[in-house]
Order: structure tokens, then sequence, then C-alpha cells
């Protein structure tokens, strides 16, 4: 049976991303518990498991109520990070599968945002929780720039046609940003035009593909003298970039 992805909207930006064949489901990031077991039950599906990015309440506000209700489901997550409501602790670089599901997970450390953040690979889809956003990423609340910018290069080292499920609907805010750093890149107004319709719709921007986020993601683009030239940095570094970036990204408004 083929897999199938649906972005669940939570609390007010939040997407929690299910995945399911058609009898068991996997969810990510459940900051809340009711969208999701009305979306389970409209579908009659079974809850294998619960991935878990980092340890922030609008990313795991909804385990405790869904593994209530599901006592078999698995909590995978880093314990570090989310602690004793994990059934399931994983790191770096573990090939994980459900005894329920046919499908594999892959593991993958991206610290920044905070310091034991993971990003889970089913297949095409990542599962980035707030580290890489549509055209952004993930605030520096824990980790060094130096760390966000070496996990987004590891990410950014992922097939083209990977999919960004993020747990944030932040796209539009992030491609104005990313138009003022780079008013020439004809890739950022396409893509505007694009995601402002799909907001009109109430669709979501994403997911997104790798390729599109490396032609208008500014943060995946610190290496370029453009960027580096629009951010201030003037030593050729790519993480000084970055962290110059972030900065100004830190203080940006939309109008
Ligand atoms: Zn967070």
């Amino acid at each position: 049976m083929p897999l199938t992805l649906t972005p669940v909207a939570v609390l007010h930006d939040n997407y929690v991303w299910v995945v399911d064949d058609g009898h068991h489901a996997v969810v990510v990031d459940p900051g809340e518990a009711r969208p999701v077991t009305r979306m389970l039950s409209s579908r009659r599906l079974h809850l294998a498991a619960l991935l878990i990015t980092h340890h922030h309440a609008d990313h795991i506000g909804g385990v405790a109520a869904l593994k209530a209700m599901s006592p078999n489901c698995q909590v995978i997550g880093c314990a570090a990070d989310v602690g004793p409501l994990l059934t399931h602790p994983c790191s770096d670089g573990d090939q994980l599968s459900l005894p329920s599901m046919e499908l594999a997970i892959e593991v993958l450390a991206v610290p920044g945002h905070t310091l034991h953040h993971l990003a889970y690979r089913i297949g095409k889809w990542l599962f980035c929780g707030d580290t890489l956003f549509g055209a952004g990423c993930g605030r520096l609340l824990e980790g060094s720039p130096q760390q966000m910018h070496d996990s987004l290069l590891r990410l950014v080292s992922l097939p083209d046609d990977t999919l960004i499920c993020c747990a944030h609907e932040y796209t539009l805010g992030n491609l104005a940003f990313a138009a003022e750093l780079e008013p020439g890149n004809h890739h950022i107004h396409e893509r505007l035009t694009r995601d402002r319709s799909a907001r009109q719709r109430n669709e979501p921007t994403l997911p997104s593909t790798l390729r599109d986020e490396k032609k208008t993601n500014p943060f995946l683009r610190c290496h370029l003298p453009e960027l580096q030239l629009a951010v201030g940095a003037r030593d050729g570094n790519s993480v000084t970039a970055f962290t110059l970036m972030r900065q100004l990204k830190d203080i940006f408004r939309t109008a």
C-alpha cells in the first residue's frame, strides 16, 4: 500500500505531518492532540508512532493525550531533548522500523534551534521540525550559528527532490526577507506569487522541494558572494554570513 502524507494545521501556524498506509499512521510533532485524533478517526487510522523533533510545547503538547488514547504507539525522539515522554529513544544515524508499517525512518541530528534537534527521513519526505523552513530557518534558541549552519549543510546534501515537511507556515514572511536580500532573484518572486495564491486558497505552501529551497532560501545561499555582500560579511566565510543573516532576520518585520 502506498504511503500518504497529510498536513494537519494546529495551534497558530504549526503543521503536524501524518504519514499513513491506509491502516496505520506515523504522526510528527503533535503540538495538539484533538485535530490529530479527528483526522485519524475520520480516516480510521491506528496510531503506530509519534516522531518528535524537539522539546518545544508546540511540538509535543499533544503527545501525552495521544499516547493515552493509543497506549501501544511508540514515542520516538532524542532522550536528551524530550526525556520521559519517549518510549523509543533514538539518535543520529539510526534506521528505524515499525512493527505495524512497512517503512524505514532515518534519523539525522540537526542541532541549532535546540541542541538535540532531530530530523527524520521517510523516503523523499524530510521532517525537519524547526530547523529548515520554507525559505528560512529556525531561530538559534540553544545552539550556535556554526551548529545551525552545519545542520543546514547536512540537509542541503540530500537529494534535490527531497520534500521539506517543516513544522511552521512561515514561508511568506521568509520570502519577504529573502526578496529584500536578493531583489534580483526571480526564483524568489515566482515563489512568492505561487505561495501567496496557495495561502489565499488556505492551502499550505509546504512541502517544498529542496531544489526550490536552494534557489530561494537565503540561509542555504550563505556561500554566495552576493548574499555575503547583502548581509555585510566581508571575510568570505559562509558561517559569518549565516550569523549576520540570522541576526537580521531576528529583527526583520514584514509590512
Ligand atoms: Zn521549536
